[in-house]
This record gives structure tokens, C-alpha cells and sequence, in this order.
């Protein structure tokens, strides 16, 4: 028997009572798919840094280990080794590590301009203590100047210090083995885990790929504005659509996959079903 694909999902702090109080039922219906780990993200320049911290307190010890994202753009190397030793201290041992995108209007990069310095800071301030995950591009970061320098941005980061990636969302698999490859024949061997994004609503799906520059194909996206408002036939052909990615994800060797759960059970829980990775 094939070895089952391990799998992680991803939240967002949440901002009210009400959202936290949710959150903790997702979390425990995820968990029974075990899930290798969940992640919780945290807002550029440290704006979610006591929501991201509660989420932790809440997960953290819970049974399935939490990895705290952590951002440095804005922020300070004092505030950031801050935390770094908190986590420790919690038993925490993995980190995703980025480098944030500053809200419009804010300026200065503060003291850790990149995610790979990022990465660096955390090697000589807690040694090996932390497995570090860094987010990785299959179809370029948006400010990349092209693909090439994007991938030799991303190799620096992993000689920084990195042992893993997670990547942005993405629907052409070929872009996924294409970065993998291209990693590969540069002696790069970590796994790179595929970003999953479910699609549940063609509006939201259509906002975050034009924030983070992930390409929707023509298909999808003609496909989803003529169903318009007919919820029950997007989510139909989202999951068909999200099943075969991963399908061909497995079936090409991707070593893990990490949903991006946007704080819901659904439709997250039905594909680990129907994929057999519970
Ligand atoms: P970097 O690796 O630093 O790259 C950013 C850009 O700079 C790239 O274009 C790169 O080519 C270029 N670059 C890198 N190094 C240099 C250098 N030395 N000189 C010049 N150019 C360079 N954002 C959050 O705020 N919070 C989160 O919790 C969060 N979680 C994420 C999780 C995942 C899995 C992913 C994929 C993204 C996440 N993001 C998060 C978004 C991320 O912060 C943004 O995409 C951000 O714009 C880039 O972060 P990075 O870590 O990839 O940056």
C-alpha cells in the first residue's frame, strides 16, 4: 500500500469572540482527519500579534502540533526574538517564516527587510530549535522581476536556513513541478508542500489571486461567472476542480499538502475524504 500523503491545514486569527469560539469547533473537527499540523498566520508588522498568540494558546497542546506564522517586514529583531522565545518556551518547534506585505501607507522595511533574513535571525537567535517553513512561488511572487530571479531569491532563503516551503495557491500543476524541477537542478531537495485553496465562492477566490498574483485558469474562470449566484453548482465544480489538483499533486510526488482552511470545516474536510488522506 502507497504511503498516505500527510496533510496540514492553515487559519487566520480571528477577530471577534464569535470567530474564536468557531474556530475552536473547526479545529476539532480538522483534527480528526490527523493532520500533521495546523498554521496560524500573522499580520505584517506584527497587527495580529496578540490575536495570532491567542489562537496558539488555544491550539497549542491540544494534541496535533501548531506552527505560528512569522513575519518581519516592519517589525524588529526585539520583538521578533520576543516571540521566538515565547514559542520555545511553549513547546513549540516549527515556524513559517515570511516576510509580510506592509499595509499601504506604512513605511520602513525595519530591520529585517526579507524573508531571508528572517530566516537567518532565527538560526543565530534559537539554533536549530525550529523547523522553519518558507512560502515558495510556483507562479513567481507578484514583485519578482522575473521567474529566474525569483527562484535565486528563493534558494538563498533555503541556505538561509530553511528546511521546508509551503506554496501560494495555484491551479496548473505544471507550475508546481516546474518550480520543483528548477529547485531540484539547483541542488535544492527540501519539500515544498502545494498551497490548496478551495473554492467556495467566485468573488473571494477571484480577490485573493489578483492579491497574491496566482493566475486563475480561463476555464475556471469563465466557468465560475456563469454559474453567477448558483452556490450549490460553484461548490460542485470547485470540488471536482480542487479533487483532480490534488489528485495529480499525489500521483506527481508532492510530499504533503497544506490547506488553506479560511477557518472553515468545509470544504476542506470533504476532499481529505474524498482524497483518502484521513
Ligand atoms: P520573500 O521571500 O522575502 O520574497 C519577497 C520578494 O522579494 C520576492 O519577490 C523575492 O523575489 C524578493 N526578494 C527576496 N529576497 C530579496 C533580496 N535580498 N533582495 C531583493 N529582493 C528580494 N503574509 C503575512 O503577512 N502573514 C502570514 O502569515 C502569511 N502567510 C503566508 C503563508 C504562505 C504559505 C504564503 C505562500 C504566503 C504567506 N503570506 C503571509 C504572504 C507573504 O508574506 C507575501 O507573499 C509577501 O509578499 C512575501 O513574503 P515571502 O516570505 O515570500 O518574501
Amino acid at each position: 500500500m502507497s504511503k498516505r500523503t500527510p496533510i496540514s491545514f492553515e487559519f487566520f486569527p480571528p477577530k471577534t469572540d464569535a470567530g474564536a469560539e468557531k474556530l475552536r469547533t473547526v479545529h476539532q473537527e480538522l483534527q480528526r482527519l490527523n493532520p500533521e499540523f495546523f498554521s496560524i498566520t500573522y499580520g505584517a508588522g506584527g497587527s495580529t500579534r496578540e490575536r495570532t498568540l491567542a489562537a496558539i494558546n488555544d491550539f497549542n497542546g491540544q494534541g496535533t502540533p501548531v506552527a505560528p506564522h512569522l513575519s518581519c517586514i516592519g517589525d524588529s529583531k526585539l520583538r521578533i526574538a520576543e516571540l521566538l522565545d515565547l514559542y520555545k518556551r511553549q513547546g513549540i518547534d516549527r515556524i513559517v517564516a515570511l516576510r509580510g506585505d506592509l499595509p499601504s501607507g506604512q513605511v520602513g522595511l525595519g530591520e529585517l527587510p526579507y524573508a531571508q533574513d528572517l530566516v537567518r535571525f532565527i538560526r543565530e537567535h534559537s539554533g536549530d530549535h525550529f523547523q522553519i517553513e518558507v512560502a515558495a512561488y510556483p507562479e513567481m511572487h507578484p514583485q519578482a522581476e522575473n521567474f529566474d530571479a525569483d527562484i535565486k531569491r528563493f534558494i538563498e532563503k533555503v541556505n538561509a536556513g530553511a528546511n521546508a516551503a509551503i506554496t501560494q495557491f495555484f491551479f496548473n500543476p505544471d507550475s508546481y513541478f516546474y518550480f520543483v524541477e528548477r529547485i531540484q537542478k539547483e541542488g535544492i531537495h527540501i519539500p515544498v508542500a502545494p498551497g490548496i485553496m478551495p473554492i467556495t465562492n467566485a468573488s473571494n477566490l477571484i480577490r485573493f489571486a489578483d492579491g497574491t498574483g496566482a493566475e486563475i485558469p480561463r476555464w475556471i474562470r469563465k466557468q465560475l461567472q456563469a454559474y453567477g449566484d448558483d452556490t450549490q453548482s460553484i461548490k460542485a465544480f470547485g470540488h471536482e476542480v480542487i479533487l483532480k489538483l490534488c489528485e495529480r499533486l499525489i500521483d506527481g510526488g508532492a510530499p504533503s499538502l497544506h490547506f488553506y482552511s479560511m477557518n472553515n470545516t468545509e470544504p476542506t474536510r470533504q476532499l481529505v475524504i474524498d482524497l483518502g488522506l484521513n
